[in-house]
C-alpha cells in the first residue's frame, strides 16, 4: 500500500538574501496569479483543466502575471483543487439544508421551534466560495522544481525555476536528520514553498510503498471523552488497554489562559475607544496562544495514534466512524459535554492512526459506531450508562455486569471488524468457487 506524507524542511538559515528576495517576488506572483484565475471562476464554471486552460488564456493570466505556462497550469490545479472542495462541502451542506426544510415543513407545532432553529443556523453557515486574500501556495512539480541532493555541506536543495525566463536557482534546505530518514527510499511527487512566521519552508509530499501484512487477528478501537482511546484486540481471552494522552494537562492550562483572555476581550470591548490598542494586543495574543495550543495538540494526537499502533500492531483493526460530532451543536442543552468535545478532533485522531499503521503495512477501517455503545457483550441492549470518578460505565440489566464502556463499546466494534472481514474473505472464495 501506498504511504503518503508531507516532509516540512526549513529553507537553510545562511540562504543569501538576494536569492530570498528571489523567493518571495516569485511566491508573491503565484499567489497573485492564483487569485486572478479564482476571479475568473465561479460555482457555474465547470471544474476541469480544459475549461480553466481556456479562461485562463483568453483572459491573457501568462502575460498579466509574467509566469511561465508550467507555474500558471500549477495555479491552475490549485484553484480546481480548492473549488473542487468548496463543491463537496456545498453539496454536502445542501443536502443537510434541503432535508432540514422538508422536515421543517412536514413538523407539527411542537417541533418546529426547534427545527427553524436549525433551518435558520444552516443558512448562517452556507459554505462560502474560495478565496485567497493572504499568501497561498500551490504544488509545484517536475515543470518548475525538483528537490535534490546535495554532495557537500548542503544535504538538501530546492531547485526552482525563477521569474526571469529560462533562469533557475537552487535553494539550500536545512533538513535534520529526522527528515533526511523521512524521505529515504521515498518517491517525491511534489513540493509547496510555505513562508511562517517570517521563514520559508518546503512542505515535500512523498510516497513510499509498504508492503501490505495480511492479518487474521481483530481489534476495535474507539474514541472516547477526555483523549482516551480504548483498545480491544480478540484473542483467546480478549486484551484490553486504555491509552490516555498523558499531556493532556498541558492542554487544559493553555485552554484556561485563552478563555481567560476572551473574557477580558469581551469586557474590553465594551468601553471607551482608547482600549481599542489593548483590545487588538489581546488579540493578537489570542491568535497565537491559539497556534501554539494547536501544535501541542498535534503533536500530542501523533503521540497518541503511535501508541495505538504499536499496541494493536499485526492486528486488523477498525475504528467506530460516528457523526456524533457533527450533531452536537449550541442550544441543545450539553454545553459540557460539548466543550469537551470540541477540544479534540475525533476525525484527525483516527487519521493519524490509520496513518501509523499504515506505515507498518496495516490497513485500517471504518466501521459504522451505531449501538456499539449501548449493547452489552452479552447482546442485551438493557442497559444505563452511569458516569464515575471521570469514567464512564455501563450497567448491563440483562447480566448484571458492569462494564467500561469505551472498552465495551471497543469490543463490538472488534467483533464488527472481524465479521466484517470475514464477510468479504467468504465472498471471495464463493467467487472462485463459482468462476
Ligand atoms: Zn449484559
Amino acid at each position: 500500500m501506498l504511504v503518503r506524507k508531507t516532509v516540512r524542511i526549513p529553507v537553510h538559515y545562511e540562504t543569501t538574501k538576494s536569492k530570498l528576495d528571489r523567493l518571495g517576488r516569485l511566491t508573491a506572483r503565484l499567489t497573485y496569479c492564483i487569485s486572478l484565475i479564482n476571479g475568473l471562476v465561479s460555482p457555474e464554471t465547470s471544474l476541469d483543466r480544459k475549461t480553466l486552460r481556456r479562461l485562463v488564456k483568453d483572459n491573457n493570466i501568462a502575460r498579466k502575471t509574467g509566469l511561465s505556462s508550467g507555474y500558471v497550469d500549477q495555479c491552475i490545479d490549485r484553484v480546481l483543487w480548492a473549488w473542487r472542495s468548496y463543491e463537496d462541502r456545498h453539496g454536502e451542506w445542501r443536502y443537510r439544508y434541503d432535508r432540514a426544510l422538508e422536515e421543517l415543513q412536514n413538523a407539527g407545532d411542537d417541533g418546529r421551534e426547534k427545527l427553524e432553529k436549525r433551518v435558520k443556523r444552516l443558512q448562517e453557515n452556507e459554505p462560502s466560495t474560495p478565496v485567497f486574500l493572504h499568501k497561498v501556495s500551490c504544488r509545484l512539480d517536475f515543470r518548475t522544481g525538483r528537490i535534490e541532493r546535495g554532495e557537500n555541506s548542503f544535504l538538501l536543495w530546492m531547485h526552482v525555476s525563477t521569474l526571469e525566463k529560462g533562469e533557475t536557482m537552487d535553494v539550500p534546505l536545512n533538513p535534520s536528520y529526522y527528515h533526511l530518514k523521512q524521505l529515504e527510499g521515498a518517491m517525491i511527487s511534489d513540493f509547496e514553498i510555505i513562508r511562517k512566521n517570517g521563514k520559508y519552508y518546503a512542505h515535500i509530499s512523498t510516497t513510499r510503498f509498504v508492503d501490505t501484512r495480511i492479518t487474521s487477528s481483530y481489534g476495535g478501537i474507539d474514541q472516547g471523552l477526555n483523549r482516551t482511546l480504548a483498545i480491544v484486540l480478540l484473542d483467546e481471552v480478549p486484551r484490553e488497554e486504555l491509552l490516555y494522552d498523558e499531556k493532556r494537562n498541558m492542554l487544559d492550562k493553555y485552554d484556561d489562559i485563552i478563555a481567560s483572555l476572551q473574557s477580558a476581550m469581551a469586557s474590553a470591548r465594551h468601553v471607551e475607544p482608547r482600549k481599542l490598542v489593548e483590545y487588538h494586543k489581546m488579540s493578537r495574543k489570542l491568535k497565537q496562544l491559539r497556534g501554539k495550543r494547536n501544535n501541542v495538540s498535534v503533536y500530542h494526537d501523533w503521540l497518541l495514534a503511535n501508541k495505538a499502533a504499536e499496541y494493536t500492531d499485526g492486528y486488523d483493526i477498525a475504528i467506530g466512524n460516528t457523526k456524533f460530532r457533527q450533531t452536537q451543536y449550541r442550544g441543545n442543552g450539553m454545553p459540557s459535554l460539548r466543550k469537551r468535545i470540541g477540544k479534540w478532533s475525533y476525525g484527525r485522531q483516527r487519521i493519524f492512526i490509520a496513518h501509523k499503521r499504515a506505515e507498518r503495512g496495516l490497513t485500517t477501517m471504518l466501521v459504522d459506531e451505531r449501538n456499539t455503545s449501548n449493547t452489552c457483550r452479552c447482546g442485551s441492549r438493557l442497559v444505563a450508562r452511569k458516569y464515575h470518578d471521570g469514567a464512564s460505565w455501563l450497567l448491563c440489566h440483562s447480566c448484571g455486569s458492569k462494564l467500561d464502556a469505551g472498552l465495551n463499546a471497543a469490543y463490538n466494534i472488534a467483533l464488527r471488524c472481524r465479521d466484517d472481514r470475514l464477510k468479504v474473505r467468504m465472498n471471495a472464495a464463493e467467487n472462485r468457487a463459482s468462476a
